[in-house]
């Protein structure tokens, strides 16, 4: 018999906001181990919560990017659960009436738009992150309240390709929203994965499992894989799937048991007392809309306006300091074309050779533009460009203060330039006599003896006007 896979999603993002949930400690990543905590975030009865203005509009903003349903009356519960990373042992999240329902996006597999649904976005509290050494456990609440917002998706993926794109896609979308940093490596964007088989025309489901916390791309789509072999294997040799919550090793492909799953009443969802069901008015909503950024399809149009390749229009797009960059070194000088060459050819290849990072250059987009400006004028040689950004990425210093210091100017003497012309011609006689029977290759050729002797001191405009002229002329 042949099997089908069905999947689900759910995608935990934390929120970019200055503080937490419901208390005033800062939302950062790292710092030192509970040093991100009052009474409030750290279990404490009594602390009263106040819900963050902010994280709420970060929702919203995710609903209508992803074009959800958003509730004018939405509250919160608590789900109970005893576990070491959760001090006050529940967990305040969204059961009733999260703050979107519905919605969904498109993706895009083999040339083929698939629409994927989701089913709700909710915003509850992150857990503290528990380490372990040896037989002891240590725990940190740095991030224990730390707005999360839960993105489900209905059962509607049936491959790891269409897994893989709708979460590329989605971490896109919430990045280039100012949502969530996208930082899977950090934990701030994680998902679980729901997986059953079913009988190729079967219209039932299967029994599912749940493979948690999965938080890089390529460990999600061999997760997926692994696993819809896993219940393969069980189900051909007539066995049966148990309904379970499992764990993914990414190094060893391994899946193993993390514990038996919990039903929903096991949590004791109960309304919370302190915190106030939130009424919208569509003042709010229109006020959190004109707030919402450009997003990742609108840019991906606006590059292409600009006659951009397809392929560096996706290269800018693939992340968001990547195409901020790109902008603003835009507003410096105003010719996206060439400046997308020389993010992509040259700046990004030495991000991929590790010798430069995006979120720390030395430099700023207006300075990178610059550099280009005065190649694309004629004033610096283009061949020196890449060495000339080396310098930048290395000292930190301009490109006007690296041309200064090292005298990379062209200088424009046509004197000089038509000296080493007449000379290359009266060496190269039969290279000139070619040309002027139409071999116009050998034009190259002179042109690169003429660069050669002239070692970057005049624009290759220039050279080729002069070689030109005498070449038709003599
Ligand atoms: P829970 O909160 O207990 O994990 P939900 O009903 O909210 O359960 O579903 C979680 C995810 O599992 C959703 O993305 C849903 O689409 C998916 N899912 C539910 N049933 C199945 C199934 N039989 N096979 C694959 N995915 C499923
Ligand atoms: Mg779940
Ligand atoms: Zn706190």
């Amino acid at each position: 018999m042949k099997f089908y896979p069905t999947i689900g999603l759910e995608t935990h993002a934390e929120l970019m906001t200055e503080s937490k949930l419901f208390c005033g400690c800062p939302n950062e990543f790292g710092g030192s181990e509970n040093n991100h905590c009052c009474i409030g975030c750290s279990g404490f009865p009594g602390a009263l919560p106040e819900l963050n203005k902010k994280a709420l509009e970060l929702i919203i903003r995710a609903g209508f990017a992803l074009d959800c349903e958003i509730s004018r009356f939405t509250k919160w519960e608590r789900k109970n659960y005893f576990y070491p990373d959760l001090p006050a042992a529940y967990q305040t999240s969204q059961m009733e009436r999260p703050v979107c329902v519905g919605g969904g996006l498109e993706i895009n597999i083999n040339g083929e738009n698939k629409f994927k649904r989701l089913n709700r976005i909710h915003l509850e509290e992150d857990a503290g992150k528990l380490t372990h050494e040896g037989n002891k456990s240590y725990a940190d609440y740095n991030r224990t309240g730390v707005p999360l917002i839960e993105i489900v998706t209905e059962p509607d993926f049936h491959s790891s390709e269409e897994v893989v794109a709708y979460v590329e896609k989605l971490r896109r979308i919430l990045q280039f929203a100012d949502i969530c940093d996208g930082k899977m490596e950090q934990g701030s964007l994680r998902c679980d994965v729901n997986i059953s088989l079913a009988p190729e025309n079967s219209d039932k489901l299967g029994t599912r499992t749940e493979i948690k916390n999965l938080n890089s791309i390529k460990a999600i789509g061999r997760a997926v894989e692994a696993e819809i072999t896993r219940q393969t294997e069980i189900l051909e040799s007539g066995g049966k799937i148990v309904q379970q919550t499992l764990k993914y090793n990414d190094l060893t492909g391994e899946i193993t048991p993390m514990r038996e799953k919990a039903d929903a009443f096991d949590y004791r969802y109960m309304i919370d007392p302190d915190i106030k069901p939130v009424v919208l008015t569509e003042e709010e909503l229109d006020e959190f809309r004109s707030r919402l950024p450009e997003l990742p399809q609108a840019r991906f149009e606006r590059y292409k306006s600009y006659g951009i390749s397809e392929n560096d229009v996706k290269t800018l797009l693939s992340e968001k300091v990547i195409s901020d960059f790109f902008d603003n070194a835009v507003k410096t000088y105003d010719s996206p074309k060439s400046i997308a060459n020389f993010i992509v050819v040259e700046l990004l290849g030495r991000v991929n050779r590790g010798e430069a990072d995006m979120e720390k250059l030395p430099f700023s987009a207006s300075d990178f533009a610059e550099l280009q400006k005065y190649v694309d004028e004629g004033k610096v040689n283009r061949d020196i460009r890449k060495d000339i950004l080396r310098d930048m990425l290395e000292t930190g210093k301009t490109a006007v203060q690296i041309c200064d210091e090292k005298n990379l100017w062209i200088k424009e003497d046509t004197g000089a330039v038509e000296a080493v012309i007449d000379k290359i011609l009266a060496a190269n006689p039969k290279a000139v006599e070619q040309y002027r029977n139409g071999e116009v290759k050998v034009f190259g050729f002179l042109m690169g003896q003429a660069s050669k002797e002239l070692k970057g001191s005049a624009a290759p405009a220039t050279v080729k006007n002069i070689l030109e002229g005498k070449l038709k002329n003599a």
